[in-house]
């Protein structure tokens, strides 16, 4: 409703130039191949980014946790997202969210480590052991970052200072 009306008090040029654009960029966002990032090509920029380190692939709920990581500017490897979170209660399961593509690019000779980056919540911690579990046939690091974000938060209202060193002072998980 508050946008109704705000469109409203605005010239009809300006509104009709707003719709298209929103229109174009429904139709060319895509999402990344590789990491199910947001993307207007096949690939992500972060992927396609040949100063980012290859080696290293973080594991995030969504793309609001890239942004929130993005701005500690403590993290320079790739990401993958995961869509979500395993929740038996809410009916998600592993193979609702983007596990196999995980899986196909830890196996990946480049691959070295895997940082798990999920909130901390008990369906956060379950999905991590259960990633864990699928990862342990390849050759990996595995570690989450560190408990500097408080239990029962969610990982994208962490202020900048605590998530930078959690994620610079990530531990290896269940080794
Ligand atoms: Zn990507």
């Amino acid at each position: 409703m508050r946008l109704a009306l705000h469109l409203l008090q605005q010239p009809k040029e300006s509104v009709e130039e707003f719709t298209t654009s929103i229109g174009k960029m429904r139709q060319k966002i895509q999402f990344c191949k590789e990491g199910h990032n947001i993307s207007d090509d096949d690939k992500c920029s972060i992927c396609n980014n040949a100063s980012r380190d290859k080696s290293t692939i973080c594991i995030v709920e969504s793309i609001r946790d890239i942004m929130a990581i993005e701005d500690t500017a403590h993290y320079r490897g790739l990401y993958h997202i995961l869509g979500g979170v395993i929740s038996p209660i809410e009916g998600i399961g592993p193979s609702d969210l983007n596990v196999s593509t995980l899986i196909e690019r830890a196996g990946r000779a480049e691959t070295k480590e895997i940082i798990m980056a999920l909130s901390p919540t008990i369906e956060g911690d379950t999905t991590i052991f259960y990633l864990s579990k699928q990862l342990q046939a390849h050759d990996v690091k595995v570690s989450t970052i560190a408990r500097g974000v408080s239990f029962g938060g969610e990982l994208q209202y962490a202020d900048e200072v605590t998530l930078g060193r959690s994620i610079s002072a990530r531990i290896p998980y269940g080794k």
